[in-house]
Formats: structure tokens, C-alpha cells, sequence
């Protein structure tokens, strides 16, 4: 087989996986402006928020695993392919010196055992850092039950790991990925927290007793379901002085840089009949016992028969992970937790309303909140208030009073947010606060919207017709 069908077959294998920021659309050109392509290359964003293309791609789509949700599973009738290390090292070069990409995002099933695959995943990376100095930016993944000294050197190569999480209990995980075992994902994720913990603090002397929670471990509190704590130690003084002396012996060690775009994971939703409080409740323990950078959702798409899964017909709603992304930014950028975006009546997201604004409908007896008063933190779960209006409210009323209108020029989406606040004092969402009504008119502007941006429309939208100036005035 030659190298440009292995890419076919390759590429395509890797475009369920998410834990990097992609189009994930196939549209066409049909002589119109651009195309895009659901594999291939997928986008990432850096810290300054530059856009990078990467080259997504599988190094092996030969499983041994049986994981019932994935395409690649051994028992799939698929066509099936492997790189050889230098092939795809070359490949990457390549298609870099041509333009097409700017760094490599490399997953991989598990062909022979988890150790033969990662080996050869190092391999693939040595040759690219040390033989070719390729400095581009490289995603790599992590497959679980990889020994942790494959593990260190991977990560010593890649900018950033990811270990699939895949699905959001133990339970879902036994029945759909029997060859997965919960402790063979969290044990990787853990060394890959306490690498990149250790090498955050040694970059600043001094610092080794500052943050305990290096040391203390007290937040790991995801338990192994298989009845392992993932949690050790006491965090006592002098549990936390023996691991600082060994952190300081390894001396040069913390000079090398670890996977220093931090790491990812994925959660599939609608494979299993988790509801949205239970992931977004993992995703929760994930960001605070791995620090994770990102937990991606990713709805299932149907690729398999078995009873175990849903039927093609009941597969779900795109909209319902979109819904999920947004309760994972009030998790963390908002200052909610899982249990205030959910009560215990509502385990799933209102697939209509963002769950900000579910959340304010839901707690009405807590607005209106007055703009000049209110703290940052009440601020920000002002419906149509973000994190930098709220910073900027907060900046501007140092110097004067905050009107209402300079509330847009702030960047406050006014629509949403004047049901729920007060501005030197005065109401500007009618005659009272009521949630029924200030439903309806957030449904309505929902319609509004979906109606202006409808998700699957293939068409190019041209800079100057009306939409787009619509789309600025919602
Ligand atoms: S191990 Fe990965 S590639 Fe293999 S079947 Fe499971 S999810 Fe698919």
C-alpha cells in the first residue's frame, strides 16, 4: 500500500477524534468560495490565539481493542493501514515545507499493545525533533495502559498529551470498551499532572512549598472505580520535604520541557445514557484532579449495529454538545460548579436556552443585580454579560458611574442582560422581572438566530449582505 492510501484511510480514521479543535465539516466547493474538509487537517489555537493547521491523522487504525462506539474496532469491517516511523516523520515534513500544515496531531489505535504502539509513536517523534529539529507544534495521544517511561518520552517531544476518557462512567466503560480499564487512563493522566506540576515549580525557586497542592494531592479525589484511590500520600510536611529533595535531584531534568501546552482528554456523548450532570460533573473532576486544559465532548455519531449502542435514528443532537461546550466554559471561566448549572430536577441542559441563562431564569430571586454595585464574581452570571465586560464594568465605575448605555460599547449583549439588571438604580426589562416572560423572549431570540445562522447550511455567507449585519445586531 502506498503512502497516499494510507493517508486516505489514515485521516479519515482520525476525524472522530475531537480533543483538538477542528472544522469536522465536509463541504464541497461546487465553484463557490473555499471548501472544507472533515479530515485531514484539523485547527488549533495557540495562547496568543493564532490559528495553527495541523495534520490529524492515526498512526495505525489496526486495533486489537473492540471498543463497540469506534470505527476502528477490531471486529469493523474497514480498510486497514499503518506508518512506519520515518514515513509519516517524512510525511510531516513534507506536506511543512509545502505550507499544508504547521504541526502534527497523532493518535493512534492500538495495534499489537499498547507499549508496541507508543514506541513506535516515539519513534515518529524522534526522528521529527532530533533528526529533522522539526519545531512545529505536536498533539499527541496517549493510548491508555502505555508504560510511564514511554509516556515521559513522548512527552518530553509532544507540546501537548491526551488520553481519551471516551466515556463518562466506569459502567458505560465496562459495557462499551471492556479492554479499557479505568485505571490504565487516570494513572497516565495523573503522571502527567505531577510532570507538569513538578516542572512549574521548578522554574521558580523558592516556590516548592507555596502551592501544596503538589504535594498534598488532596484535590485527585477521582476515585479508581476498580477500587484503587488515585489519591496517595498524607500531604504531611515531611512527605512534602522528601518529594521536594527528590524533585531537586533530578537536577537538569526540569530543564527539559514537558509537554508544555498541558493536556486534553474526550468525552463521547449519547454512546452511553449518561445524563449532561454526569459529564459535565466528570468534566468537573477532571479539570480540578488532572487540570486538565480542555475536556472536548464529542456526540456520538453512529458507526456500528450493536444492541448495546443507540440506533442511527436516535443518535444525538449536535445541539446537545454545543450546550455541553458552554456549560464547560461556566465551569471554567464563570466560577460555576456542576452543581449550580444543574438542580436535581434538571440533569440535562435545556436544549433551547445556553445554560447561563437557564441557570438565571432558575434563581430569579437573585437579580436584578445592580451594574455599579456588584462584585466581579455576580457580575459575571449577568446573562449576556462575558468575561471581559464584566472586567471592563468593573474598570470603568472605578472612574464614573456605568450607564446603560454605555453598556454595548462595553460589549454586554444588552438583549439578554437588562431582564436582570439594574444600572445607576433603574430597571430596563419592563414592568417587573418575570421568568416566563423573560423565557419567551430569549427563546424568540434563539429562533432569531437559528434562522440566521442555521447549523447546516452549505452555503457561503457573503461579507456585505444582511446577514451579517444582522448577526452583529443579536
Ligand atoms: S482502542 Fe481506540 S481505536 Fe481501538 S477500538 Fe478502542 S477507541 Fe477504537
Amino acid at each position: 500500500m502506498n503512502t497516499f492510501e494510507k493517508i486516505k484511510i489514515l485521516a479519515d480514521g482520525a476525524k472522530y477524534d475531537v480533543s483538538c479543535s477542528s472544522s469536522g465539516v465536509e463541504r464541497k466547493n461546487n465553484g463557490k468560495l473555499g471548501s472544507s474538509a472533515a479530515a485531514g487537517i484539523c485547527h488549533s489555537w495557540s495562547a496568543d490565539g493564532r490559528c495553527i493547521s495541523l495534520l490529524k491523522i492515526l498512526f495505525t487504525n489496526n486495533c486489537v481493542f473492540d471498543c463497540e462506539y469506534c470505527v476502528n474496532r477490531r471486529s469493523s469491517d474497514i480498510s486497514r493501514a499503518s506508518f512506519e516511523p520515518r514515513e509519516l516523520a517524512n510525511l510531516t515534513i513534507e506536506f511543512y515545507k509545502r505550507n499544508y500544515i504547521e504541526g502534527l496531531f497523532l493518535s493512534s489505535a492500538v495495534e499489537v499493545s499498547p507499549d508496541h504502539t507508543a514506541d513506535r509513536i516515539r519513534s515518529c517523534l524522534q526522528i521529527l525533533r532530533e533528526e529533522y529539529g522539526f519545531a512545529g507544534y505536536i498533539h499527541a495521544k496517549i493510548i491508555p495502559g502505555v508504560s510511564p517511561e514511554i509516556i515521559h518520552q513522548i512527552g518530553l517531544m509532544a507540546d501537548r498529551l491526551s488520553i481519551n476518557l471516551e466515556l463518562p462512567t466506569q459502567e458505560s466503560l465496562s459495557l462499551l470498551a471492556p479492554q479499557k480499564k479505568p485505571k490504565n487512563i487516570f494513572t497516565p493522566m495523573k503522571q502527567i499532572t505531577q510532570t507538569l506540576t513538578e516542572r512549574r515549580q521548578l522554574k521558580g525557586p523558592g516556590n516548592m512549598f507555596k502551592n501544596r497542592d503538589l504535594y498534598s494531592e488532596g484535590d485527585l479525589r477521582f476515585l479508581d472505580p476498580e477500587g484503587e484511590n488515585v489519591t496517595q500520600g498524607d500531604g504531611s510536611l515531611m512527605e512534602m520535604a522528601g518529594k521536594a529533595l527528590a524533585v531537586h535531584k533530578q537536577g537538569n531534568r526540569s530543564r527539559e520541557r514537558f509537554a508544555p501546552a498541558g493536556q486534553t482528554t474526550q468525552i463521547i456523548i449519547g454512546a452511553s445514557p449518561e445524563n449532561d450532570r454526569q459529564i459535565i460533573k466528570t468534566s468537573e473532576d477532571l479539570y480540578r484532579s488532572f487540570k486538565m486544559k480542555r475536556v472536548y465532548f464529542s456526540a456520538y455519531i453512529p458507526v456500528s449495529n450493536s444492541p448495546l449502542l443507540p440506533t442511527p435514528f436516535t443518535a444525538p443532537p449536535l445541539a446537545r454538545e454545543h450546550r455541553l461546550y458552554q456549560a464547560d466554559w461556566l465551569l471554567r471561566f464563570y466560577g460555576f460548579s456542576a452543581d449550580e448549572i444543574f438542580d436535581e430536577k434538571t440533569p440535562f441542559l435545556d436544549l433551547d436556552l445556553d445554560p447561563k441563562m437557564g441557570w438565571a431564569l432558575r434563581n430569579i430571586e437573585k437579580f436584578p443585580v445592580e451594574i455599579n454595585k456588584a462584585a466581579l464574581e455576580e457580575l459575571l452570571r449577568i446573562p449576556g454579560v462575558g468575561t471581559v465586560s464584566a472586567l471592563r464594568i468593573v474598570r470603568q465605575r472605578r472612574q464614573s458611574a456605568v450607564h446603560f448605555d454605555d453598556l454595548k460599547k462595553i460589549g454586554v449583549v444588552v438583549k439578554r442582560a437588562r431582564y436582570f439588571i439594574t444600572c445607576c438604580g433603574r430597571y430596563y426589562g419592563g414592568n417587573d422581572i418575570v421568568p416566563e416572560f423573560i423565557k419567551n423572549e430569549a427563546l424568540a431570540a434563539e429562533k432569531i438566530k437559528e434562522r440566521l445562522l442555521p447549523i447546516d447550511d452549505n452555503t457561503q455567507i457573503s461579507m456585505f449582505n444582511s446577514i451579517t449585519v444582522q448577526r452583529e445586531k443579536s
